[in-house]
């Protein structure tokens, strides 16, 4: 098993990504009472080494100056900000990596939200990038906010995180640093997927949840992310070739009623299927979670219920009045699935993809999207 072929391939399909085409360098997202803020910044390390099979986030050769970033963060930021009661800081990678986001800007970007009046601010990272020094900068920046740093935990299984995410998660590294985190006073959010590739439901299943189970342990909250598919990655070539299938919504379902109630509250689901992520003149869709017609306006219903109830008990509540609710099959279907052996291995699978795509690219086949 050679990742090497996989990060070369995913080069490939991200060279023939189209360019993020966005009109100015900072984007506002209104999530139920979350302001999310989205700078376009310089391409992530990561993207451009091809780790990450599932991520499309991009890039732009366009190019802002600070002040320009400033002016546009200034008007989002004068408009009517009653309603949110946190504000997220992302960039297309890593907000601490000064590659992305010079030291300069970000001072001035956080010394603009220190007005606002929303009390928590929270900051997406990659966790190498978080260090006491750029901890302590926040801090003297913000000093009354309520502070949190959002990393990708993504999986704690090992083939997965080396084979397939590919951008070297170690855990006991990742675990000193939620520690540093914490001993500033800051809480730390993991961002943990479900539905990887070349594993069987149940397997997905039990991986996230035991990623959600070490964050929780740590005092940590979550934002569990299902599996989508998106164009210009190698995880829509899986797709398209037949070795890899959407997972089901009933499978995020049955990861939330399987974690203790205490910990409901700490869990929140991300990209469900509430924001459109397509691109313009292409014609492939993002793929998302699969439910039949019959439950999926319930289970959006859920999401959206789910996101704005913050007690634990009421979010039991919430998870089994959904299931009680199913009627069509979909949760009858997604427990048979659980309940199937595991015949063939993530090694077997892998390796069964791995030496498609290879005669794919031997052969000179096309492994984009269009
Ligand atoms: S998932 Fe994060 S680290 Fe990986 S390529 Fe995308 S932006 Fe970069
Ligand atoms: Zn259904």
């Amino acid at each position: 098993m050679d990742s090497n072929l996989l990060l070369h391939a995913n080069r490939l399909i991200r060279k023939k990504r189209p360019e993020l085409n966005e009109e100015q360098p900072c984007l506002e997202e209104h999530v139920g009472t979350m302001l999310e803020l989205s700078f376009i910044g310089n391409r992530c390390r990561n993207d451009a080494a091809g780790t990450c099979i599932m991520c499309d986030y991009g890039h732009t050769c366009k190019q802002w100056s600070e002040e320009d970033y400033i002016y546009t963060l200034k008007q989002i930021m004068s408009g009517d900000l009653r309603k949110f009661k946190s504000v997220l800081f992302c960039v297309n990678g890593s907000m601490l990596d000064e590659h992305q986001v010079p030291i300069s800007l970000l001072r001035a970007a956080l010394s603009e939200i220190n007005e606002c009046m929303i009390s928590e601010v929270g900051l997406e990272t990659h966790f190498q990038d978080v260090t006491q020094d750029k901890l302590e900068m926040i801090r003297k920046l913000l000093p009354a906010k309520e502070i949190y740093i959002e990393m990708g935990l993504e999986s704690l299984h090992l083939p997965t995180q080396e084979l397939l995410v590919l951008k070297r998660v170690d855990p006991e590294e990742i675990d000193r640093t939620i520690t540093m985190i914490q001993g500033h006073g800051f809480s730390v959010v993991l961002n943990i997927m479900l539905g990887m590739p070349f594993l069987e439901a149940s397997e997905q299943l039990e991986h996230a949840r035991a990623a959600v189970m070490w964050a929780i342990n740590r005092n940590c909250r979550v934002v569990a992310f299902p599996m989508n598919i998106k164009p210009f990655t190698l995880l829509s070539h899986m797709h398209r070739t037949g070795h890899y299938q959407p997972i089901s919504h009933w499978l995020m379902i049955y990861l939330l009623n399987s974690l203790p109630v205490e910990a409901l509250s700490k869990v929140t689901v991300a990209y469900y299927g509430n924001r459109d992520e397509n691109y313009e003149n292409v014609a492939r869709k993002v793929v998302l979670p699969q439910s039949c017609p019959a439950c999926h306006a319930d289970i959006m219903a859920f999401y959206l219920a789910f996101h704005s109830e913050l007690d634990s008990h009421n979010r039991k509540e919430l998870i089994h009045q959904l299931i009680e609710k199913a009627t069509c099959g979909c949760w009858a279907q997604l427990l048979f699935e659980l309940e199937k052996p595991v015949i063939s291995s993530f090694k077997h699978k892998y390796t069964a993809y791995e030496t498609f795509l290879s005669s794919c690219l031997a052969s000179g086949e096309d492994i984009y999207d269009e």
